[in-house]
C-alpha cells in the first residue's frame, strides 16, 4: 500500500469552500504532528490549488473539486483536481507572475507558492477534461 493513511473529499467549486479545504487538510495531517510552520505551508499550498480549480478550472460553472491527502511516515501527499477546462500551456502557467486573469487582480504566484512550500509539484492537465496537481512534502520529524 502506497499510503499509511489517506482521505479524499469532493466539494462544490465555491469560494466558500476554500477554508473548508484548508481545515480538512489540517485536520487530517494533525495526526502526524506537523509543526505549525509545516501545517501553514501545506494549508497555503492546498488553498492556492483549490482556488485555481474554482476560479480557473470551473470559472463560473458548477463542478466538484477533489482534495486528496495521504501520508506514509513523515512524507505527505496532496492532490487537488478539477474536471474543468484544463491548462493549454503548463510550462507558461507555472512561470512566476504569469496569470491568464490579470483583470481579476490575480498575481500569477499560485504555482510558485506551491513550489516554494511543497516538493515535486506535478501538473496533469488536458483541455476540456481538467487538471490534477500533485504535491509532496517531507516533514521534519522522523
Ligand atoms: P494567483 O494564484 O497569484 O492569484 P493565478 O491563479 O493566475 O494568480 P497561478 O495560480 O500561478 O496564478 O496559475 C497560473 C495560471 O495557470 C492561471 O492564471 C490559469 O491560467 C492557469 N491555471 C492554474 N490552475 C488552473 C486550473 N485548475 N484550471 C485551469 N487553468 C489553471
Ligand atoms: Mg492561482
Amino acid at each position: 500500500m502506497k499510503y499509511e493513511n489517506e482521505a479524499r473529499v469532493f466539494f462544490s467549486a465555491k469560494s466558500e469552500n476554500e477554508s473548508f479545504a484548508r481545515i480538512f487538510a489540517a485536520g487530517f495531517l494533525a495526526q502526524i504532528d506537523p509543526t505549525i510552520a509545516e501545517l501553514t505551508e501545506v494549508k497555503t499550498a492546498v488553498s492556492e490549488a483549490v482556488t485555481n480549480a474554482i476560479i480557473h478550472g470551473y470559472e463560473k460553472k458548477e463542478g466538484l473539486v477533489e482534495l486528496f491527502c495521504g501520508y506514509k511516515g513523515n512524507r505527505v501527499y496532496i492532490e487537488v483536481a478539477d474536471q474543468g477546462e484544463g491548462i493549454s500551456d503548463i510550462k507558461q502557467a507555472r512561470e512566476p507572475l504569469y496569470t491568464s486573469k490579470p483583470e481579476m487582480e490575480r498575481s500569477g504566484m499560485g504555482f510558485t507558492i506551491m513550489e516554494t512550500f511543497m516538493e515535486n509539484v506535478r501538473i496533469d492537465s488536458r483541455i476540456g477534461e481538467g487538471t490534477r496537481v500533485y504535491m509532496e512534502k517531507t516533514l521534519a520529524k522522523e
